[in-house]
């Protein structure tokens, strides 16, 4: 669980994600950037400092908290046009870029003296950048694949081509990612109940779109997005030589539509008791009839494996029964419709622009495609993330600046024990076994204890097709080798110049990548009061996840299982329920409202961190009086820093797509958790009869 909205960058992942994470992640960077300097230009990455001339003088603090700290940069900030959002974090994602590209070009120079790490950095930045050789192939590379998938003569057959498409490409706790393209996608980690081991965790799949409301809803927006989704798939069709390419698209969306109304919403994936289903190798057969499992397991790979977490049963019965009762021909279609968005890196220009067309601007309102060079670097992390992570982390990350960070985040560990011995509502037996949570956590900092191994993963210079397919096989064949293997608790799930943090509840871990510490997020030479109200929300937002609504399931050894009193657990159940209402109030459009369920693990962790970051604050000041600056107060400075590190100004269609498909409430929301906690009252002078005025017994106090 992240701090901040992402998308999975393996090339399996939906097209949208793959092709969009470079708009998305300038979401990403919206919500947790602080703010600029007064004196310097916004584009500029600058310590934090609570930044004046942000704040929109004409909106009291408690009516709309967000729109006084950030209203003034919101009205002067255009949002470019190959981004989905900005943010006063955008130019470290620039910068981010920019030092990764440098890495890349270095490589390039070393020339034959060069390790074979370096080489295939440079080789396979090459292959995307090659556009003329990617023109001259066309789809050639896919051909084979196609053959072989026209070539399929019954459903034996059909789910052995099924079975061949399966990747380690979702993942339901700590990158949280619910979408695979693919039938059904794969993730390893460890087990719910055998927390020492790695299991296998299968999850629902099947569609191109984000979610099962792009099909479902009956809104004339997604009516809308419908059409044009059907019109995409028929122009991918067409410019890839298919026959009636306007009758495979019918068929093609009639099955897509009917796999998403066999898929369980976003909300009930984030219930753990839900998802924690064991079958056994032989009930597939029995439980979701319609597929043949033994050939689909053998395809995969997985015949040996005895049995699997299935993390929404009645998707896998539906899907299942689809797959008997859909014609051959129409599978057929499907499978090849998807097996060619599947690899948007080395489709050829014609291809390539209708993709964008469609995922990027009418599905997230981008009217103009990023850089090459940027999007080549994008190739490079996803496929050889820690190769080029290691080098990031020896040029860029300096110790001192590991110091501090690890210094607040044990200041911030100490608030939360604080916070939680003086629960008044919990008993001493809960109380053991929170803080015993907090005793095992695992705190790294910068970048990991060790790096991933690519030997088996092959590149070569002019094959961006296959290097993109080899990447998603060598390590879906990776995660699969580890399968029953001891975990690894001090593994990572990000890279060094991943700009975000994640909490690992399997392994009771947290990581916080070295680019996200540094200015805007973080100045070793910045004032304490901004520090920890950016990094330090940050630093809070993680540690809480321990405690939220999933996190608040499994012990501290990883596992699910129930360590509350049945009566400090009724407790915990309704203070969140009540945050889930606070948040179901909030409506960015007319027409949709915020999901309380969905995002109550973010905002658990949102108001929980929050309120962690200013205790650590206090703590931070040894007793001493908070310093004025330009007139702000030591609380208002670490409140309007809060909102200032969640400014963003995003695209409609970009937003109303994270409403429905992501588990983080917009930027605007997160900041007005705020409410929540007593001392924002007094230090913006709150009055009741204010819009985000709460009564002391309405404000929510989980934490
Ligand atoms: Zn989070």
């Amino acid at each position: 669980m992240k701090i901040v909205p992402g998308w999975r960058r393996r090339p399996f992942a939906p097209v949208w994600k793959l092709l969009l994470s470079s708009l998305v992640s300038s979401l990403a960077f919206a919500q947790n950037s602080i703010v600029a300097s007064a004196a310097k230009p916004d584009s500029m990455p600058h310590g934090p400092t609570v930044n004046l001339n942000y704040i929109d003088q004409g909106v009291r603090p408690g009516d709309d908290f967000f729109h006084y700290a950030c209203g003034a940069w919101i009205k002067r900030t255009e949002i470019p046009p190959d981004r989905s959002s900005v943010s006063p974090g955008t130019a470290l994602t620039e910068l981010t870029d920019k030092r990764v590209a440098d890495l890349i070009a270095d490589a390039a120079k070393a020339g034959p003296s060069a390790s074979p790490e370096t080489r295939k950095i440079a080789d396979l930045f090459h292959s995307f950048m090659d556009e003329a050789a990617i023109e001259a192939k066309g789809l050639k590379p896919w051909q084979p694949q196609l053959k072989a998938i026209a070539a399929i003569r019954d459903k034996q057959e059909l789910a052995r081509a099924l079975g061949e498409t399966l990747r380690a490409d979702v993942d339901g706790l700590n990158n949280t990612n619910f979408h695979t393209p693919n039938l059904f996608g794969l993730w390893v980690a460890p087990g719910f109940n055998e927390s020492e081991h790695y299991t296998v965790y299968l999850m629902q799949g099947g569609i191109q779109l984000p979610d099962r409301e792009y099909y479902l809803s009956d809104s004339a927006e997604m009516k809308m997005l419908r059409e044009k989704y059907q019109a995409h798939v028929s122009a991918m069709l067409k410019l890839a030589g298919f026959s009636e390419p306007d009758a495979r698209a019918s068929r093609i969306i009639a099955i897509e539509h009917a796999i998403a109304g066999t898929h369980i919403s976003l909300a009930d994936d984030n219930d753990i008791e839900k998802a924690n289903n064991t079958w056994k190798a032989a009930d597939f057969a029995t439980k979701a009839p319609g597929l043949d499992w033994a050939e689909y397991f053998r395809a995969a790979g997985l015949d040996k494996q005895a049995s699997f977490m299935v993390w929404q049963p009645t998707a896998f019965t539906g899907e299942a029964a689809l797959v008997a009762a859909t014609p051959l021909d129409t599978w057929k279609d499907w499978l090849a419709f998807h097996f060619i968005e599947a690899y948007p890196a080395a489709l050829p220009k014609a291809l390539s622009d209708e993709q964008f067309a469609f995922f990027g601007k009418t599905l997230r309102g981008v009217p103009q495609r990023q850089d090459r060079w940027k999007r080549g670097v994008r190739v490079v992390n996803d496929f050889l993330g820690d190769d080029v992570g290691k080098l990031y982390a020896q040029r860029y990350f300096p110790p001192e600046a590991k110091a501090q960070v690890q210094a607040i985040v044990t200041n911030l560990i100490a608030s939360f024990r604080k916070r939680i011995d003086a629960l008044t509502w919990m008993s001493p037996q809960t109380k053991a076994e929170a803080q015993a949570k907090l005793d095992t956590l695992y705190v790294g900092v910068g970048y990991g204890e060790s790096w991933h191994d690519y030997s088996n993963y092959e590149v070569k210079a002019d094959d961006i097709f296959g290097n993109s397919w080899r990447a998603d096989l060598a390590d879906y064949h990776r995660q699969i080798a580890r399968i029953g293997a001891a975990i690894d608790r001090h593994e990572w799930s990000m890279t060094p110049q991943t700009i975000n943090a994640v909490n690992l509840p399997l392994q009771n871990a947290l990581n916080f990548p070295a680019a996200i510490l540094q200015p805007p997020y973080f100045d070793p030479q910045g004032p304490a009061v901004a520090n920890y109200g950016s990094i330090g929300a940050v630093i809070g937002h993680e540690i809480s996840h321990t405690f939220d609504s999933e996190g608040a399931l499994f012990d501290s050894k990883g596992r699910v299982r129930n360590w509350w009193t049945p009566e400090d657990f009724a407790h915990f159940e309704a203070a969140t329920a009540s945050l889930a209402a606070q948040y179901d109030t909030y409506k960015p459009f007319p027409d949709l409202s915020l999901n309380g369920k969905q995002t109550l693990g973010e905002n658990i962790a949102d108001l929980a961190g929050l309120a962690a970051a200013y205790d650590g604050y206090i703590a931070s000041l040894g007793g001493k009086p908070a310093p004025v600056e330009n007139g702000l107060s030591g609380d208002q400075q670490f409140f309007i820093a809060f909102a200032q590190s969640w400014a963003d100004k995003v695209r409609d269609a970009a937003l109303r797509n994270q409403v429905l498909t992501d588990v983080h409430s917009p930027g605007e929301y997160r900041t007005l958790t705020v409410r929540n906690i007593d001392a924002w009252y007094a230090a913006l002078d709150v009055k009741p009869g204010e819009k985000l005025y709460l009564a002391p017994s309405e404000r929510v106090r989980i934490w």
